[in-house]
């Protein structure tokens, strides 16, 4: 089902009113993590004023150590749709377990799997009982056929709202938190008719190397990226180190625009 063999044309996902796939660009911007209103207010209109079609926010967070910040979860999820009254963007939340999914389901746009949860199969099942759009990350180490084996999954179960999302995998390198896979883009595009988007936040790990990796991302095709924004990055309870300010969002925007016009 995910192969273009049998499905020549490219897929269009909606997550509300938005298009992903086909000629759109969508940028999907917000924060890493959920923090309280003001922070995902604030992020949220400045967002969308840079033209942002969908705003990201994580209210589950799947932390390296069980000592970090571990998300507002529910509480979370009901600022996001505060957030999504004042601007009118949809939302997009990572989920990482069934209950989760029934639980945030209904309140949300389109939910994420991260790259932890690849390979969850019975996750996968379950989102693909549904008709939820989804965001499926590569896994850390997940190889392209990996990534499509997933992507079945959830179209196995009959739900077509599958989006992927290149976010770096795990190289020997380690001056960078990952390495963008950009060969992902263009191999992606040949193998399947879903929509791919790039994360050059975590693919990075770095906010001054967002910009120039997020450019490289649209120029080999991509249909979207997702980047976090931050009020304060330096006061993130997550991922601040790779996080844009509301001015260099804009400016990542501008330059992104560009790229898109010569394509
Ligand atoms: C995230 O989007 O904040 C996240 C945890 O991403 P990934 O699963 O790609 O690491
Ligand atoms: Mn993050």
């Amino acid at each position: 089902r995910a192969s273009r063999k049998f499905h020549p044309e490219d897929t269009i996902v909606k997550v509300g009113d938005v298009e992903i796939g086909g000629n759109n660009l969508v940028m999907m911007a917000g924060p890493c993590s959920v923090e309280n209103e003001k922070q995902i207010i604030d992020t949220a209109k400045a967002v969308k004023a840079a033209g942002a079609a969908i705003l990201r926010g994580g209210v589950v967070k799947p932390r390296t150590s069980p000592y970090a910040f571990q998300g507002l979860g529910m509480e979370g999820v009901k600022l996001m749709e505060k957030a999504k009254e004042e601007t009118g963007l949809p939302i997009i939340c990572e989920i990482m377990s069934i209950s989760q999914l029934h639980e945030f389901g209904p309140h949300v746009d389109m939910i994420q799997l991260g790259a932890r949860n690849m390979q969850n199969f019975d996750l996968l099942k379950e989102v693909g009982k549904t008709n939820i759009p989804v965001l499926l990350k590569r896994g850390l180490s997940a190889t392209i056929e990996e990534w499509l084996m997933s992507a079945e999954y959830i179209l196995a179960g009959g739900n077509e709202n599958v989006v992927l999302c290149e976010r770096g995998i795990r190289t020997y390198e380690t001056a960078y938190r990952n390495v963008l896979d950009l060969n992902a883009v263009p191999m992606i595009k040949k193998l399947t008719h879903l929509p791919i988007i790039v994360d050059s936040a975590h693919a990075t790990g770095k906010y001054w190397m967002v910009k120039p990796l997020a450019m490289a991302g649209i120029a080999a095709g991509a249909d979207g990226l997702m980047v976090e924004v931050h009020p304060e990055p330096d006061k993130a309870l997550s991922d601040g180190p790779q996080s844009l300010k509301f001015n260099v969002f804009e400016d990542l925007m501008q330059d992104v625009e560009k790229i898109a016009n010569v394509l």
